[in-house]
């Protein structure tokens, strides 16, 4: 039986799959089976933030293999303590952090965290949260149901209650009632298409939701960790934040989530946990990406080629105006909004035949996601193949 074939009969059919073989990488370069190369402007959906194969982490990874990879959070786990005191540090926010094992887990923690708050704060109990229209929250049933796109609600209710869609940020403030307990946003909308908020109207958000003890929860299961250029993106609009989630690029490929909070106390023994969440394994890995982001950072070399990228982008997209309506996004989370009447997929699907990974988002947008150690050389070998794909379109 063919790879393929075995897969087809065997692996529960949840996704359009491409039934490309890779076999390994080198930083953005992933190799198929047949040899093929391909430059990889995805890094499996903003996660290997650190590229693939990279020595430093595959050398930490072995090492605390080698040594122990699970206890139970029964005990003290060494990289879990280092790793919630080096995400308070490079954030800058003073909080405490729990660890889980994805992206829809983190915000289910961040939303028990939420509703605790509305039971023990205040005297009526709140319980609804806000999320925007076009949100991408995860697929466990509460982050489906917060996520704000009715087409995935089907089939799977009944839903929790408390969730309402705003159709944007200045819509927030309409829908917040006396039970209302937060709001949750992403700061670029991933999934969505690539959508950027508006700085100024976040730092207002944040600011009025403080007035009317109503909790800011940033969903940074995308953007967080140095994906926009900073730590968090929340940094980079100039937020306090009262929880934010993080999971995708944080362990560069190990499965982590994190949430981290202001709000200290907010759980207390024995009311959330995690059996598998900040391991050794995973923490361990999460400590080394946080190493060599930062060490890049400081070096100045992530700014260098988040600014080179994005001139490249620009630059295409204004060669292109047959096809591209626009650039969209941040650092190294940016799209291509497709006009209208041409066709995201057709332009993914020339890309990859060229030899290079692009993503979709949303209806109409070309998502890049590039690992954040991109090299020059790959950048323009990237380019190059995509043009490529562009001109047989
Ligand atoms: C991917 C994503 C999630 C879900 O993460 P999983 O690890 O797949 O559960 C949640 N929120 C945002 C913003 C995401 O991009």
């Amino acid at each position: 039986m063919r790879l393929q074939d075995i897969d087809k009969s065997y692996v529960l059919q949840t996704y359009a799959r491409n039934y490309v073989n890779f076999v390994k990488g080198k930083n953005s370069i992933l190799y198929d089976d047949n040899g093929k190369d391909y430059v990889d402007f995805g890094s499996g959906i903003a996660v290997c933030s650190v590229g693939h194969a990279n020595p430093r982490l595959a050398k930490a990874i072995c090492e605390q293999a080698e040594r122990l990879i699970h206890v139970s959070n029964l005990y003290l786990i060494e990289p879990q303590a280092l790793l919630a005191k080096r995400l308070a540090e490079l954030s800058g926010y003073d909080v405490r952090t729990f660890f889980a094992n994805s992206g829809a887990e983190a915000n289910e923690g961040a939303i028990k965290m939420a509703r605790k708050y509305g039971e023990v704060e205040g005297e009526v109990k709140r319980y609804k949260i806000i999320t925007l229209e076009h949100s991408f929250h995860g697929r466990t049933i509460t982050a489906l149901k917060a996520t704000g796109q009715e087409s995935m609600h089907n089939y799977f209710g009944p839903f929790p209650d408390g969730f309402v869609y705003a159709r944007d940020i200045r819509h927030v403030y309409e829908l917040i009632d006396d039970h209302t307990v937060a709001v949750m946003i992403e700061l670029v909308q991933g999934e969505g298409g690539v959508q950027p908020m508006d700085r100024e109207e976040v730092q207002k958000l944040a600011e009025e939701l403080k007035k009317r003890d109503v909790l800011l929860i940033v969903d940074e299961v995308q953007t967080g960790i140095y994906r926009t250029g900073e730590v968090l993106a929340s940094n980079l609009y100039g937020i306090i934040p009262d929880i934010v989630t993080l999971a995708k690029g944080l362990g560069g490929g190990v499965p982590i989530g994190a949430v981290m909070t202001t709000h200290k106390e907010i759980l207390k023994t024995g009311e959330h946990g995690s059996t598998f969440g900040g391991n050794l394994l995973s923490t361990r890995a999460a400590l080394e990406v946080l190493d060599i982001l930062e060490e890049y950072k400081q070096s100045g070399g992530l700014d260098h080629m988040l600014l080179l990228f994005e001139e490249r982008l620009k630059d295409l997209c204004s060669r292109h105006k047959e096809l591209f309506e626009k650039e969209v996004g941040i650092g190294f989370m940016r799209g291509l909004r497709v006009k209208e009447g041409r066709d995201a997929s057709e332009v993914i699907n020339a890309a990859f035949e060229e030899g290079v990974v692009v993503l979709k988002a949303g209806k109409n947008t070309v998502r890049f996601l590039p690992p954040l150690t991109l090299t020059k050389e790959e950048m323009e070998l990237g380019f190059e193949r995509f043009e490529r794909a562009l001109s047989r379109l």
